[in-house]
């Protein structure tokens, strides 16, 4: 993995230097991905290498760019998303609150690989410290494909965080003509180029030819409004799941490596299997969070109360799937919010 952060600045065509200052500088922070992908031939979009193309190379392929905005590029690591790291969190978050504290950028987009894209958005959803836009996308095919989708997905990325309707919103997606919120966005699609949704509550606008429109305002606080902090020491939080036989051999086995909190991806409302539950209710008597979420992948999960939330000291994800509900139970846990009656809350809140 190289995390090593290089820059550069992509200049615009100059002949007109004064229209040119007047753009937006948005900084381009590259993490890898399959919109850095590259394949054998442009026919193959599933054997390719993800985090293999430069970012000066994928903004070299979108000339457009350079009428939008001064571009501010960085590689900060590449990577295949699916090996994303706590401390790659950890650079990208602090590199992006650095560059968005300085007067002279405006906005901030992140390429980065689908697979753990969610995670990584809804972490900086609640731990950039800036209304300033910052806009993650991605591709599901390689750089090297026929009709790759990541150039027009990294335009409209671009074309987003320059806009002015997009400051205050939180952290967004940009993918395949759609703005998602950090929050509510998640991958649903192992292949189609329009691989995100949001579930239930649907993209906050769309991006397209260089309008941006937003149709819904997110209301949950975040970014300016989240009392969360990005620091280089990670609670340790897992994910279980419930389904038919299950054992509590896994749950054992993390309370006995010493994990603070483990969410459970739950069966339909956040339900788990008798023997599950009682391996989480003896984890959560030991002080380990615990918080039940669901494996359905729309719907939110309601408190059970005397059912088992109540007794047994549990607590609801509410519509965080259990990948999102891990890094808000981590970043909970990290500012100290522990027991079943905060760590509630902050659920409810967030
Ligand atoms: N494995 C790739 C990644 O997440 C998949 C992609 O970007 O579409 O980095």
């Amino acid at each position: 993995m190289n995390t090593s952060t290089s820059s550069s600045t992509m200049s615009t065509t100059a002949s007109d230097a004064t229209a040119a200052s007047a753009l937006p500088r948005i900084a381009v922070l590259a993490t890898g991905g399959t919109i850095a992908g590259a394949a054998a031939d442009a026919t193959n979009t599933s054997g390719y290498q993800a985090g293999v193309v430069g970012v000066e190379q994928l903004l070299s392929v979108v000339p457009a760019l350079s009428a939008l905005a001064r571009i501010h590029a960085e590689q900060v690591a590449s990577v295949d998303s699916k090996d994303m790291t706590l401390a790659l969190w950890t650079t990208l978050a602090q590199r992006i609150n650095t560059l968005l504290a300085a007067d002279d950028i405006d906005g901030v987009v992140v390429t980065h690989g689908t697979d753990t894209l969610e995670e990584t958005a809804y972490l900086l959803h609640l731990t950039v410290k800036s209304d300033k836009p910052v806009v993650l996308t991605a591709a599901m095919r390689p750089a090297s494909a026929l009709s790759a989708d990541g150039p027009l997905n990294l335009l409209n990325a671009v074309t987003v965080a320059a806009h002015a309707n997009s400051r205050g919103q939180g952290v967004l997606v940009a993918f395949n003509n759609k703005i998602h919120s950090a929050r509510d966005v998640v991958k649903t699609s192992t292949y189609a180029v329009d691989a995100f949704q949001s579930p239930e509550v649907g993209a906050l606008g769309w991006v397209q030819d260089g309008r941006v429109e937003f149709q819904r305002q997110v209301v949950r606080p975040h970014t300016l409004g989240a009392e969360f902090f990005i620091g280089d020491k990670w609670p340790h939080v897992e994910i279980v799941a419930s389904y038919a036989g299950v054992s509590r051999i896994a749950v054992d086995a993390l309370v006995a490596a010493g994990v603070r909190g483990i969410v459970v991806a739950g069966t339909g409302n956040g339900s788990i299997h008798a023997s599950v539950q009682q391996a989480l209710a003896d984890a959560a008597s030991q002080g380990v969070a615990i918080v039940r979420s669901s494996r359905v992948g729309s719907g939110h999960v309601m408190r059970n109360g005397a059912a088992a939330d109540d007794v047994l000291g549990f607590v609801s994800a509410g519509s965080l799937n259990p990948y999102k509900a891990r890094v808000l139970l981590m970043l909970a846990l990290a500012v100290g919010g522990t027991g079943p009656v905060a760590l509630q809350k902050t659920f409810d809140t967030y």
